[in-house]
């Protein structure tokens, strides 16, 4: 189909905090469990119970705003909004209506147009609500509240993306930023990360805003991007046929691959917000937020600059090695001890990620540190062990958690410096295999190669390569002035 629109997207980024205990009681914050052991009379919202603001839930909220470069209100308060529905059964939510914690930020995203400065609009702090199961109970559903009053902080972005590409790029890059505050575990296919998309299309060369549809709740950058994309071609096609888009909610089926109508969408004055009277607003004085802004962690477009500045690496590596904060404080502290940063993540990104995509592991699950790590990269940048035996020592160190010194040890895989040591399994390996050296006097170069594997094994690895070559050749050559 020839596009004749120019597609235009908002998203709401849903993201649980991770905080130790709920948003308005103590109960526990963590996934699954059985349903419905993780509440009590406050999430559960029985009538009498008085909900108590989470401090930390609201600090968290700070540092989302500090991450995605918002400015800090310092006056917020928290709404009631009303709506009936089985997975809140105090039929309301406490959430923020004019006055969020966060407003007027943005992210920078790199697009194959160039960098685009995506807005958001506002971040504000709400309680989730608990889940619906729909499926296999027959005419029933079923209520499991564990996750009510877990805290949650919702992303609203101005309607500044066009493509599910620019969507999916965001994404990525709020979650990578939220990862690195420290705030939340982020984890799409757990659903605490999670988006609302909002898809309009107008006619190019016109400027207003076409009718917008929204689809929530969805968790996974694919099924975002898959979701654009469908709801992009369903309206160009409302439009070509002469119809019109009307205002709705849609519920996304990414097995299907389509989205269903599920109602026509409600407006803010739907949900009769007012102020929520059981809890007192949240202020901040300019100190307090400068000292949390202060206590922020080292945030990954910082870590990107330093890395492929500072470091020499290129983008590609940079990002990758960014992916998790794992990671990257294991990148970070291994080059530091082997004093190389370009080895180390040459080392990091080879060796230890390929052993990681092999075992299906998680950079959380390393069994040692990056100092441990940086003097295996050491050895292996001082020539005092080869290549081949370093990926051994990297194998041994994830299966036995020893330390490199000690495994190198172990194995004597220590590259040796004595010729005379060397020189004499060149002799005995040429004893031992006389067809291969009358092979070799033939003209058989490639024979030279089954010579030097043949040394390099006798001397378990240690013989340094060039010496070993050198020596054998001298010897070779004697042998070949001999016949
Ligand atoms: P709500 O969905 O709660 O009514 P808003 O009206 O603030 O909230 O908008 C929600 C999201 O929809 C925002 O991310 C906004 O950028 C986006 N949006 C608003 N208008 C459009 C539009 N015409 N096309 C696409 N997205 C839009
Ligand atoms: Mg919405
Ligand atoms: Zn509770």
């Amino acid at each position: 189909m020839i596009m004749k629109y120019i597609p235009t997207i908002g998203l709401e980024i849903h993201c649980e905090l991770s905080t130790k205990s709920k948003i308005f009681c103590d109960c526990p914050v963590s996934f699954g469990g059985e349903p419905n052991t993780r509440c009590c009379p406050v999430c559960t919202g029985l009538p009498g119970t008085l909900p108590v603001l989470n401090k930390k839930a609201v600090e968290y909220t700070v540092k989302a705003g500090v991450a995605l470069n918002c400015e800090i209100n310092e006056f917020s308060k928290l709404d009631r909004k009303n709506y009936f529905y089985p997975d809140l059964p105090k039929a309301y939510q406490i959430s923020q209506f004019d006055l969020p914690v966060c407003k007027d930020g943005g992210l920078t995203i790199n697009t194959s147009d160039g960098e685009k400065f995506i807005r958001i609009e506002r971040i504000h702090l709400e309680e989730d609500a608990g889940k619906l199961l729909h499926d296999g109970f027959g005419k029933y559903s079923l209520a499991d509240y564990n996750r009510c009053g877990v805290p949650l902080i919702e992303i609203v972005t101005r309607p500044d993306l066009s493509s599910s590409e620019e969507a999916k790029a965001f994404v990525e890059k709020v979650r990578l930023m939220l990862l690195y505050s420290g705030i939340s575990d982020c984890r799409m296919e757990e659903g605490s990360l999670r988006a609302d998309v909002n898809v309009s299309i107008r006619p190019f060369g016109t400027d207003e805003l076409g009718t917008r549809s929204e689809m929530k709740n969805i968790n996974s950058l694919k099924a975002i991007a898959r979701a654009i994309d469908s709801e992009i071609i369903r309206q160009s096609e409302i439009l070509e046929d002469g119809g019109k888009i009307i205002q709705e909610t849609r519920r996304w089926d990414d097995n299907k691959g389509e989205s269903k109508s599920l109602r026509s969408k409600e407006d803010a004055h739907d949900y009769r917000y007012f102020p929520e009277p059981d809890i007192v607003p949240v202020t901040f004085t300019k100190e307090e937020i400068e000292s949390i802004r202060n206590s922020m962690p080292e945030l990954p477009d910082k870590k990107f600059i330093k890395y492929t500045s500072a470091f020499g690496l290129n983008e590609a590596d940079a990002s990758l090695l960014l992916t998790s904060v794992s990671l990257s404080d294991l990148f970070e502290s291994t080059a530091e001890e082997c004093g190389n940063p370009k080895s180390a993540s040459n080392f990091i990104i080879v060796e230890v990620l390929r052993r990681l995509n092999d075992s299906g592991m998680l950079p959380e699950d390393i069994p040692f540190s990056g100092k441990v790590l940086g003097s295996l990269v050491k050895m292996l940048e001082n020539e005092e062990i080869t290549a081949a035996n370093a990926k051994k020592v990297l194998s041994a160190m994830f299966d036995s958690g020893k330390d490199p010194e000690t495994i190198v040890a172990e194995n004597a895989y220590r590259i040796t410096n004595d010729t005379g040591e060397v020189e004499k399994t060149v002799i005995e390996i040429l004893s031992n295999n006389e067809k291969a050296v009358e092979e070799y006097i033939g003209g058989k170069e490639k024979t030279f190669g089954f010579l030097m594997g043949q040394c390099s094994r006798a001397l378990t690895g240690r013989g340094n390569p060039k010496v070993i070559q050198q020596i054998l050749r001298n010897e070779l050559d004697k042998r070949k002035g001999g016949v």
